[in-house]
């Protein structure tokens, strides 16, 4: 008797939970768009743009202004709608650059966008900055990590979404695909966009930022290679916190490490990248990063460097992240903000 009882809880109990799995689980429909995103195709772009070609993407520079034509051409080629409502693929703006007293400058953010077939109206926006440093002299800082990776993660994420569109399966909600200018210069160029929101930031989902993911954090010797630092994710949103996780588990299910998360870390890398232009402005984000390397701001951050079998588990991630946030009935919820407490 007392078998049979069990028996009958466990039946009770894995149907629970299996109904609780399908209510969340990730479309297996996904996870054939998610294996287009390759170590083959990544690498191919990466090659090209963080070549010497591109003089390491100053800022206004002839090199961005060939990055930012590499990045229309591509979106163009591949039939993603251009990003500005204007009908362009770019955000034009002069930037006033303190830092080593440049100046005025002349630069754009490339936008692209892939319409949402449910609520167009909402927006989930990712973002990977398109400038590096540039070069000193004949040295060109290449920039293949910072954030070359983070770059050609987003076109091959934009590409996976549009496969998805050609079969009847395109998003609930809308992906803004954003490469941001200006970002070794301050946060620039996110800035320029959170001033002059091509689309409401009221509409505005969440932000996934992706910057730096192509290589090993040294400080990690020996410990598992695949993982991924994540950095925001339940700031302002436990939901998305949740979501993340999640997708993961189901997914790719490599290591999510927090130890950047906090506010008060003191690498400050919470501040230190383009969704927090976006965070400032309370919408949730997610922060994409694996860490600094000897090879960061330096004329050896190169192509020939990056682990491309983990850049392109990461960037699979962080397309099944964002198919979750775009498609799921419910717009992911902010969390209540505290009463602040005076003083
Ligand atoms: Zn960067």
């Amino acid at each position: 008797m007392k078998n049979i009882i069990i028996y009958i809880l466990l039946i009770f109990l894995s149907h629970n939970s299996f109904a609780f799995q399908k209510l969340f689980q990730t479309d297996e429909k996904a996870k054939k768009f998610g294996k287009t995103i390759t170590e083959k195709d990544l690498k191919k772009h990466l090659f090209i743009y963080a070549s010497d070609e591109f003089e390491g993407r100053d800022t206004g520079a002839r090199g961005q202004k060939m990055a930012v034509n590499y990045l229309v051409n591509f979106y163009k080629e591949i039939g993603i709608k251009a990003g500005n409502t204007n009908g362009s693929y770019v955000q034009e703006m002069t930037l006033d650059i303190r830092r080593d007293n440049v100046g005025q400058v002349e630069t754009e953010n490339v936008l692209a966008i892939i319409e949402g077939n449910e609520k167009p109206n909402e927006f989930v926006i990712l973002t990977a900055h398109l400038d590096h440093v540039g070069k000193k002299g004949d040295v060109i800082y290449n920039g293949a990590d910072d954030d070359g990776s983070g770059t050609v993660a987003l076109l091959e994420i934009a590409e996976a979404f549009k496969k998805a569109v050609e079969k009847g399966r395109g998003p609930k909600r809308s992906i803004l695909f954003l490469h941001v200018t200006g970002e070794e210069k301050g946060l620039l160029g996110s800035k320029y966009y959170s001033e002059n929101p091509i689309y409401p930031l009221e509409n505005t989902v969440v932000n996934l930022n992706v910057d730096m993911i192509g290589r090993i954090d040294p400080t990690r010797e020996k410990k598992n290679r695949e993982y991924v630092y994540i950095i925001g994710s339940d700031h302002d949103s436990q939901d998305l916190h949740n979501l993340s996780e999640q997708t993961n588990a189901e997914t790719i299910n490599i290591e999510l490490d927090y130890r950047f998360n906090d506010t008060d870390d003191p690498n400050r890398f919470y501040y230190r990248s383009d969704h927090y232009n976006f965070a400032k402005n309370g919408i949730p984000i997610i922060f994409y990063f694996t860490g600094t390397h000897e090879d960061y701001h330096q004329p050896t951050d190169t192509p020939d460097k990056i682990e491309y079998d983990l850049l392109e588990l990461r960037t699979q991630l962080i397309f099944y992240t964002a198919w979750n946030i775009a498609n799921r009935d419910k717009r992911i919820i902010v969390d209540p903000k505290p009463e602040k407490k005076s003083l």
